[in-house]
């Protein structure tokens, strides 16, 4: 099999960020921009006014960018809109939701983990029943689409709960948002943190936060460090047109193309649509070579795919990655406590073609390993 590449001569990410993005997103990059220059300061604009479009969230919401990777927006939207006398319930079946509470107890923000394991949803009548027996919970936070896994959680379902006991909501959406629905209008937010290089398809380094104005004013005063200090972002923001540190500006820029090609794919339908397909193509492909998902089709986001490792003992995980890779196909290795695994993304600028292409390569390396098929032990 020839080595695949992508127009720019690298490796195809299957990965869940950086990803593969197209020639033209990288393209926008390669020109040198003053933090002040007019061209620039409309892209900004219109790239947070078209994130809050793409929320539902035009007239309600306002859109906050964050400079750094996701985890900068999630931190600032945990410490900011959790205020210090608040009291945050995280629901973790991952090692995103792990993060959230690592942050909370960081910042000194009183929390309480309700857990389910990786392969498992939240519990919903347990949430419900922490809401309706601890009067100090005023928060709730939820990971849309857990990545460790690749699991889907039931955001608009969770938000209908929170809603109903009068509590307030934190999603992060990270490595959904864009693709899976998720609607301010629908699904009663606070705040919503994503990034610049998931669903988006844009480079990494820049977070974003899609907050309901109103509460977003009630955070002035909760920062718990200067540069993560939500509402000066927003204010300065407002006022001047301006971040107030330096921004990174050839993300926003590449962000700025990588919408203009959202919008023109459909946005969010036509997006889930294309991510819909790889994944079906994945699932049915490594199936069909025996292997086995760790989640049943109806937990599935079709973003990132979890597999057991196969039983026999000629397969090594390592020699399968590097040949993968040789063959032009980097995917990532398993971060679960559950089962032994490896992932496969199907987000970035990437289609049928290509996911027939990785499975025409893992084909190849169960060849080369005498590995005849891709089981795992028995459960
Ligand atoms: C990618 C991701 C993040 C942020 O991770 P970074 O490495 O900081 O970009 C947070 N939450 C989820 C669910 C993610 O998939």
């Amino acid at each position: 099999m020839p080595t695949a590449r992508s127009e720019t001569g690298d490796p195809f990410l299957l990965t869940p960020g950086p990803l593969t993005t197209s020639p033209t997103v990288k393209r926008a990059m390669v020109h040198d921009w003053g933090s002040r220059d007019a061209t620039f300061v409309r892209f900004n604009r219109e790239v947070l006014e078209a994130i809050t479009e793409i929320a539902g969230g035009a007239g309600t919401h306002v859109t906050v960018g964050m400079q750094g990777s996701g985890t900068f927006a999630v931190e600032a939207m945990l410490t900011n809109f959790v205020p210090r006398d608040g009291k945050v319930v995280i629901l973790v079946n991952g090692a995103y939701g792990k993060r959230a509470q690592r942050i909370c107890e960081i910042a000194g923000r009183a929390n309480l983990v309700l857990e389910t394991p990786e392969d498992t949803p939240p519990d919903l009548a347990a949430l419900s029943a922490v809401l309706a027996g601890d009067p100090a919970v005023t928060h709730v936070f939820a990971v849309h689409c857990e990545t460790t896994s690749g699991i889907q959680n039931p955001i608009a379902e969770i938000g209908r709960i929170v809603a109903k006991a009068g509590r307030r909501f934190l999603v992060d959406s990270m490595s959904a948002f864009g693709a899976l629905p998720i609607d301010a209008r629908e699904v009663a937010y606070d705040a919503l943190a994503a990034s610049s290089n998931k669903c988006l398809e844009g480079v990494p380094g820049m977070g974003f936060i899609v907050c309901r104005k109103e509460a977003l004013v009630a955070t002035k005063g909760n920062a718990t460090t200067l540069v993560l200090d939500l509402h000066d972002q927003w204010q300065a923001m407002e006022k001047t047109g301006q971040w107030r540190f330096t921004p990174p500006i050839q993300v926003i820029v590449a962000l700025h193309q990588a919408i203009q090609e959202y919008k023109a794919e459909g946005g969010q339908p036509g997006r889930l649509a294309r991510y819909a397909g790889n994944a079906r193509i994945l699932l049915d492909g490594m199936r069909a070579l025996g292997f086995r998902p760790l989640l049943s089709d109806n937990l599935q986001a079709p973003i990132i795919m979890t597999f057991h490792m196969p039983a026999d003992p000629r397969f090594e995980f390592q020699r399968f990655y590097d040949g993968l890779k040789e063959r032009g196909y980097v995917i990532y290795p398993g971060k679960l406590t559950v089962a032994d695994s490896f992932r496969i993304g199907c987000i970035g600028r990437l289609e049928a073609l290509h996911m027939r292409g990785v499975l025409g390569a893992i084909r190849e390396m169960l060849a080369e390993m005498g590995v005849a098929h891709g089981a795992p032990a028995a459960a």
